[in-house]
């Protein structure tokens, strides 16, 4: 997956389905602060925010946005 920044093209290292999920369950292995949830670009210490949704009967995690690191 690439880093969703728009000037960084950091690699992190999950795999993202054509329809923008993670594969697997990766909400288990994202960052938590204050209540975000999101995996830090080794390139840009950004913050790419995911979340879970529902889609096809599944909880899937998607990631949504994208927070410029400190
Ligand atoms: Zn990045």
């Amino acid at each position: 997956m690439r880093c969703k920044s728009e000037s960084c093209d950091g690699l992190l290292a999950f795999e993202e389905t054509d329809e923008g999920f993670l594969m697997g369950n990766m909400i288990l292995l994202a960052d938590e602060v204050g209540g975000k949830r999101f995996f830090p670009c080794p390139k840009c210490r950004g913050r790419n925010l995911v979340d879970e949704v529902e889609h096809g009967g599944r909880t899937r995690v998607r990631v949504f946005g994208f927070e410029p690191g400190e």
